[in-house]
């Protein structure tokens, strides 16, 4: 039996002072000059400790300070404040808010499942994968926890054409062709997100981890360099039709992307020719009409659709159209069409939490591609200067790739464990079942609909009062 897949993580430390949350401004005009000032009491010696960073140009007070506000309340003339900080409240956007780029260093920083403190303050619904729910009826069993082993929790999913039983031969032996699936341990493939101030020495470190994982990065043709050394089988091609490089392929990739075109077939089959032995996924966008696409692929022998969402996990041609709606859209149009058990449906496109993975696939996805995570894990804080070619201020390009592959083992690590609790609490022990598997979550619009569409209508021979 194969070892325990278990994601060790240990910490890894910031590279740069991030932005805090909150800021303390202490004014000092009107100050009384007490004997012991409040500032002298801080338990964590904040202002004694306290510096300017020159090189970012930042007062370490912020990063120092542990919010407990003893010195906020304890100022005879209230002259030392909290506030959000306005440079943290400014990054990212709607999709790729603060709070979660936040949460991502943390995690990458320390591996850890980020904990909120008691009780949940935010909203109990909101657009996309916030209007959704799991199940977790099963949390009260204390044996159902996988990240301690007690109970065996398998995250591992297949990617390819699963047959839907094993074949044996006359001999015992297994029948039939498996080389079409492969499996990865974790249902995460990482790719090369669409901007920032990477490097080869970034996408070393990305492929160090994904190899580390078993998992796999998606990397464009063009960004492949030959000093990427033994590393095909963890790199996935991405081929653009008009940019096809037959030459650029590594040989033992085993999973080739290419995107959409009118003309796939011809650039599926060059592509089959310089590398026979790798499975080839196609990439569709989410808008009008994938539903159709993705059953025509795999009529045509596609068996790993990848249906890709916007960077913002919505729709291309839809802004109010969310990743989990197109998700079930193809899925179920799969099972209609009875296809759905043979083939692999990849999805990517604004996947920023380890929730977004699990939701994912209960709405039909077997696996997710993650992209900006990767890169909001090395101190991104998705200000796009490198999109205006200016630098990127926290030097991404310059990171070690050791230090890349650390913190991203980091994220998925805690993105693991997190996907383990959930599975746990909604009692699923294998990720493979996770899969449309909506009866064990709920939807607000469902429990909207079924709750207020029968308000103010009279059934016939009713009256109202
Ligand atoms: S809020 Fe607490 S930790 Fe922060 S500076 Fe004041 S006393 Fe120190
Ligand atoms: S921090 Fe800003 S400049 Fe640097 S990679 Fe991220 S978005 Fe680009």
């Amino acid at each position: 039996m194969p070892a325990k897949y278990m994601i060790h993580t240990k910490p890894v430390p910031h590279r740069n002072k991030p932005l805090a949350r909150s800021g303390v401004i202490a004014w000092e005009e009107g100050c009384l000059k007490c004997a012991v000032c409040v500032k002298t009491q801080c338990v964590y010696d904040v202002y004694k400790k306290r510096g300017l960073d020159c090189r970012q140009m930042m007062d370490s007070i912020d990063n120092l300070c542990m919010n407990c506000l003893r010195c906020v309340q304890n100022c005879p003339r209230e002259l030392i404040h909290k506030s959000l900080n306005p440079e943290y409240r400014e990054m990212g956007d709607i999709h790729w808010a603060p709070d979660i780029i936040a949460s991502l260093w943390y995690q990458a920083e320390t591996g850890k499942i980020p904990v909120s403190g008691a009780g949940y303050p935010g909203p109990f619904s909101g657009p996309g994968f916030d209007s959704m729910w799991t199940d977790m009826s099963e949390i009260v069993r204390p044996t159902r926890d996988g990240i301690h082993g007690r109970e065996y929790i398998s995250a591992a999913v297949d990617l390819g054409k699963t047959p839907s039983h094993l074949s044996f031969n006359d001999a015992g032996e297994l029948a039939g062709d498996i080389s079409l699936v492969i499996d990865i341990p974790l249902p995460i493939l990482m790719r090369v997100p669409s901007f920032g101030a990477t490097g080869e020495e970034t996408i070393r470190g990305w492929l160090m981890a994904a190899k580390h994982l078993g998992t796999m990065l998606a990397l464009p043709q063009k960004m492949i360099s030959p000093s990427f050394d033994n590393v095909g089988q963890w790199l996935i091609p991405l081929v653009l039709p008009e940019e096809f490089d037959s030459d650029n392929i590594p040989r033992d990739a085993r999973l080739i992307e290419v995107a959409w075109s009118e003309n796939w077939q011809e650039v599926v089959k060059d592509i089959k020719e310089a590398c026979p032995s790798g499975l080839i996924s196609v990439r569709i966008p989410m808008e009008a009409g994938m539903e159709e696409k993705a059953v025509s692929l795999i009529e045509n022998g596609i068996f790993i659709v990848h249906l890709e969402g916007s960077r913002n996990g919505r729709f291309f041609d839809d802004d109010n159209r969310y990743l989990k709606s197109g998700i079930l859209s193809v899925h179920l149009k799969l099972v209609e069409a009875n296809l759905r058990d043979e083939v692999t449906l990849l999805v990517s496109g604004g996947i920023a939490m380890a929730e977004h993975v699990a939701k994912a696939m209960i709405c039909g996805a077997d696996a997710v591609m993650v992209d900006f995570p990767c890169q909001i894990a090395l101190e991104c804080r998705m200000c796009r200067r490198c999109t205006e070619g200016l630098s990127c201020p926290v030097e991404i390009e310059r990171a070690p790739s050791s230090w890349v592959a650390a913190r991203v083992v980091n994220l998925f690590g805690a993105w693991h464990n997190q996907l383990l609790e959930v599975m746990g609490a909604m009692g699923i022990r294998d990720a493979r079942r996770l899969r449309g598997e909506t009866g064990r979550s709920m939807f607000f619009e469902d429990l909207e609909r079924s709750t207020f569409t029968s308000l103010g209508k009279v059934e016939e021979g009713y009256e109202l009062e």
